[in-house]
């Protein structure tokens, strides 16, 4: 594949050369069954075993333990971003959440069309440029949960140590970090993502939920927006998105292929601190934008001196092949998204580039 762009493109991102390949050749038949997947009953049994065995091998990678659900269901992370509190919040109840940045401030304010919200947390008066620590988190009365942000992709932070909430139950959004690293899903209540970061194309959510908070919510909730009824279908109450899942499973087949959790947060921490090395180490030409002890090994960002010169890297480095560098439109400067499909050369590409671009422009 001569022609593959260094993509560091922020979400859909990277998918691993070989599962692309390999879904391109069962794309039209699927292992003999004289259709593809995609245009096989989701009731059937080939669909159903491919269904399966992504829930398995999704609990085997992230070491889910017995008491909770997996549910692949649409919508999106932003989806979430409501289903959560129209779920969990109940009347007489707060939901707290930790404000680290855009999108944890997205679903703050979809919170807040439900119920009584609570900030525990804020980052916002230092720009988001950290995560907040577990000891600034202040729960209200009777708090419903805690929501934080595990990756937030747009400034690029990311939480280390996830905060004890006791038998508050922790909901995380690990739409940009999941299976980056072990995790222990013990902690959490309740974990989301949208899969066109880290688990594969867009148009399928993964809802990690431990079973004693899945329960008829308060109120009128649309039959599709609750939790209850998903788990109760094995996420086939309706036709799911049969493909966006094969190819979830096909990831995490690559996953586990190359080492697991443990094996993506060492090929994670490589590529991350190469980055961050060749800016901290361009004495002052490129600046991080997060604080040194918040810095997401899923998206790093930058700033250089000017908006010119950054314009002037975004251009210049698109020429030669990289995509997907220029900043989010609402913080500007520059971002790297080094999701676990992204390799290691392609890193190195870039770090090459930036030091080429610091010796022309420096
Ligand atoms: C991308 C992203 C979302 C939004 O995901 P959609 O699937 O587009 O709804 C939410 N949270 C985080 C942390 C994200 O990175």
């Amino acid at each position: 594949m001569a022609n593959r762009a260094y993509n560091f493109n922020a979400g859909p991102a990277a998918l691993p050369l070989e599962v692309l390949q390999n879904a391109q050749k069962q794309f039209v038949e699927y292992e003999e069954s004289g259709m593809s997947l995609m245009e096989m009953s989701h009731r059937g049994a080939v669909y159903e075993k491919v269904h399966y065995e992504t829930e398995t091998l999704l609990r085997e990678l992230m070491s889910i333990p017995e008491g909770y659900k997996v549910l692949f269901v649409q919508g999106g992370a932003s989806t979430q971003f409501a289903m959560v509190p129209m779920n969990l919040l109940r009347a007489g109840t707060t939901a707290a959440y930790v404000a680290t940045g855009s999108w944890a401030t997205k679903a703050i304010q979809e919170a807040k069309l439900f119920g009584d919200v609570a900030v525990a947390a804020s980052s916002e008066a230092d720009a988001y440029k950290r995560i907040p620590a577990a000891e600034e988190l202040k729960l209200p009365s009777n708090p419903a949960y805690v929501h934080l942000t595990s990756n937030e992709t747009i400034e690029g932070t990311q939480w280390t140590d996830y905060p004890d909430t006791g038998s508050v139950p922790l909901i995380g959004d690990m739409s940009s970090d999941i299976l980056c690293r072990p995790v222990d899903v013990s902690k959490f209540g309740l974990i989301y993502a949208g899969a066109q970061k880290n688990l594969g194309p867009s148009g399928v959510t993964i809802v990690i939920i431990r079973e004693d908070l899945i329960a008829k919510p308060e109120g009128a909730v649309p039959t599709m927006l609750r939790y209850d009824t998903h788990a109760k279908a094995d996420s086939l109450y309706n036709t799911p998105p049969t493909f966006a899942i094969y190819m979830a499973g096909e990831v995490l087949k690559w996953v586990k292929a190359n080492g697991g959790a443990a094996g993506m947060a060492a090929r994670n921490n490589e590529k991350a601190n190469l980055l961050y090395d060749t800016i901290d180490s361009s004495g002052g030409f490129y600046r991080g934008f997060a604080d040194a002890g918040s810095r997401s090994i899923m998206n790093v960002t930058f700033r250089l001196a000017t908006e010119e010169l950054e314009k002037q890297f975004a251009k210049e480095s698109e020429a030669q092949g990289f995509v997907g560098l220029k900043g989010h439109r609402s913080v500007g400067g520059l971002r790297a998204s080094i999701y676990n499909a992204v390799t290691p050369e392609n890193v190195q590409a870039l770090a090459g580039f930036m030091r080429d671009f610091q010796s022309r422009n420096g």
